[in-house]
């Protein structure tokens, strides 16, 4: 079967609509917002579509927190005082934060909050790849345990100079996250929202049908897609290693780092989606479950009482046992696998 090519918007990273759904039953739509690096596009069909206005002051109040490039954000005052003394935070953030310390330690480290000192050593607009010995150097300054919480006095502390907080791994997860959540105050019961890596999903579309997701092909451009997922009321977040990357020396580098040694995950895998109920969960361990490669990373997502789709690198798309009659493949190169329980 020929790869099939999606006229979608929504190009920005792993997860995009499929052709067939742009044939819209009736949705309102806002202009795309810019946000936390990446565009949310949100499309309602069924509902009060005022709900559209109150997403860009939501979405300007978590860069305002969690943008670990604005001197200004919360995030920057808890960076700015590693090693110093603890810095009070919103209660919003002490709880996404400790939400983030409890996927850390049920992905055994490989989702970690506090990769700063080594993601900051990347650039992957300039191709720059950083040392071994900054790697090496940098590794000490991420351990989990460099972050306490103390929710009584409402403060988050970096314990070591040079620590810091990198919560892009989960925060556009909760972005969606949060967006559904002002539409079903609202009384909104058929939605999508999407910022490419991460999509939400209110009920069906109005016709009662899944909504059609499509699964990026790692080798293509951003409309090229080699599965489609049926999906209703969910939360879904991809990570790939062709998001942010760079070939130097015949070695490809990605963003998905191995927080055990500090360098691009090898494991495998292209790409996982996680779907679930919980943005911030789908993202975190979607990022965590390609670090942990297939079995680990299966077994982590179901754990956590999600389901996930696994691109392998020898061609397989293998779904955990809950998305089985819910994928279809589209591109003849790959083979379905379904993970026993
Ligand atoms: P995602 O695209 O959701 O997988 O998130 C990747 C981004 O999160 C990277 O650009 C880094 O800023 C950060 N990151 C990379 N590796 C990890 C990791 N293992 N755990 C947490 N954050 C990570
Ligand atoms: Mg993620």
């Amino acid at each position: 079967m020929r790869r099939k090519r999606a006229a979608a918007a929504l190009l920005a990273a792993g997860l995009l609509l499929c052709a067939s759904c742009q044939a819209r039953e009736e949705a309102v739509s806002a202009a795309p917002v810019y946000s936390l690096a990446t565009v949310f596009t949100q499309e309602i069909y069924a509902g009060d579509a005022a709900v559209l206005e109150q997403t860009p002051a939501l979405l300007a109040a978590l860069d305002a927190k969690y943008n670990r490039f604005s001197q200004t954000s919360e995030l920057s005052a808890v960076n700015a005082a590693a090693g110093g003394a603890p810095v009070t935070v919103s209660e919003e953030m002490l709880g996404l934060l400790a939400r983030a310390q409890e996927y850390a330690e049920s992905t055994g480290g490989a989702f970690s909050p506090t990769l700063a000192p080594l993601t900051s050593l990347w650039d992957f607009e300039e191709k720059i790849c950083p040392a071994p010995a900054a790697v090496e150097a940098a590794l000490p300054q991420c351990d989990g345990s460099v972050l306490a919480l103390d929710a009584a006095a409402g403060t988050a502390f970096l314990s070591q100079a040079g620590a810091g907080l990198d919560l892009g791994a989960l925060v556009k997860g909760y972005a969606v996250e949060r967006i559904l959540e002002q539409y079903r105050v609202a009384g909104v019961t058929s939605a999508l929202v999407s910022c490419g890596s991460s999509i939400g999903l209110v009920g069906t579309k109005p016709s009662g049908a899944d909504f059609l997701i499509g699964v990026r092909d790692p080798d293509g451009g951003a409309g090229d897609f080699i599965a489609t997922l049926a999906l209703s009321d969910c939360l879904l977040s991809t990570s790939g290693d062709y998001e942010r990357q760079f070939e130097a020396d015949g070695v490809r580098y990605h963003h998905i780092l191995d927080p055990a040694t500090g360098w691009p995950a090898r494991s495998g895998l292209r790409a996982v989606t996680v779907v679930g109920q919980d943005g911030a969960a789908t993202d975190a361990f979607s990022t965590a479950a390609y670090v942990l490669g297939l079995t680990d990373g299966a077994a982590a997502v179901r754990a956590a009482g999600m389901e996930a789709v696994f691109v392998t690198e020898d061609g397989s798309i293998c779904v955990t046992p809950g998305l089985e009659g819910k994928i279809t493949v589209t591109d003849a190169r790959y083979t379905l696998r379904v993970l026993s329980e």
